[in-house]
C-alpha cells in the first residue's frame, strides 16, 4: 500500500511525520509491525525499520500507543499544526499571480 502523495495540497515528502523508535527502549515485540497496515515498519536485527516513513498517515500516532515499551515517538501536535501552517503559507507566497 502506497502513501498518499499530498496532505492538505502539501507534498507528503515534505512533511516528516513518520514513527521513530528509540532503540534503548525498543524490546523487537513486533507490536508495531503487526499493527500498522500501511507497511511503514519492516523487522529488523534488534528493532524495527521505518522503511516507508512516507507512508505513515499525517496525524495518526496509533502504533505509539500500541508500543509496550514507549519507545515510539513524533514529532508533537502542535510542532505539526505549526509546520503545516508555515508550509501551506509558502505554497500560497509561492504561486504565480493570476493575471
Ligand atoms: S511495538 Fe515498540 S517495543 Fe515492540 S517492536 Fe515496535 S517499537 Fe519495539
Ligand atoms: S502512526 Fe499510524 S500510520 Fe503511522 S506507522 Fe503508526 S500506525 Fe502506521
Amino acid at each position: 500500500m502506497s502513501g498518499r502523495s499530498h496532505y492538505l495540497g502539501i507534498p507528503r515528502e515534505k512533511i516528516p511525520w513518520y514513527p521513530v523508535i528509540n532503540p534503548d527502549l525498543c524490546t523487537n515485540c513486533g507490536a508495531c509491525i503487526n499493527f500498522c497496515a500501511n507497511e511503514v515498519f519492516s523487522p529488523g536485527d534488534s528493532s524495527p525499520e521505518v522503511i516507508n516513513p512516507m507512508n505513515c498517515v499525517v496525524g495518526c500516532s496509533a502504533c505509539a500507543r500500541e508500543c509496550p515499551s514507549g519507545a515510539i515517538s513524533f514529532m508533537s501536535q502542535k510542532e505539526l499544526v505549526a509546520l503545516l501552517q508555515k508550509l501551506r503559507q509558502e505554497m500560497a507566497e509561492a504561486k504565480p499571480e493570476n493575471k
